[in-house]
Parts: C-alpha cells; sequence; structure tokens
C-alpha cells in the first residue's frame, strides 16, 4: 500500500535526490528483507512500497 497524501506532503519520488540522497542511507527509512527491496519509511505511515533509491523532502542523512 502506499500513503499518497503523506508522499504528496512531502513530494517523494522513486528517484534520488540532489547530491545522492536516497531513501536506504536516510534515518527514516525501514528497509525490505532485502537492500534491493521496497520498504517503508517512519515519515510516511502505513506506506510499504518506498523505494530505497526513492527521495523526499524529509530526507535526514544516517550518521
Ligand atoms: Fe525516503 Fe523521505 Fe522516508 Fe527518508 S523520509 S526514507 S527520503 S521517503
Amino acid at each position: 500500500a502506499s500513503n499518497a497524501a503523506m508522499r504528496n506532503a512531502l513530494k517523494y519520488v522513486d528517484q534520488p535526490g540532489p547530491d545522492g540522497k536516497h531513501c536506504a542511507i536516510c534515518i527514516q527509512f525501514v528497509p525490505g528483507a532485502k537492500p534491493t527491496d521496497k520498504g517503508g519509511c517512519n515519515a510516511i505511515p502505513g506506506d510499504t512500497e518506498i523505494s530505497p533509491n526513492g527521495y523526499c523532502g524529509a530526507f535526514v542523512q544516517k550518521k
């Protein structure tokens, strides 16, 4: 399932953002079973189809 309202609010896209920013290196990302699988995001509740290569305005780089 996807959370269209929150995706729109955060301007989520299925491709990396500037400077190589992407979901797999964001503190909000909840990875799937494999690194290439879609996962979840703590900033986009209920969405199970977040791409590890996606990006949105709530990106915060993992330390
Ligand atoms: Fe991806 Fe945005 Fe969620 Fe970070 S906050 S994991 S960039 S959708």
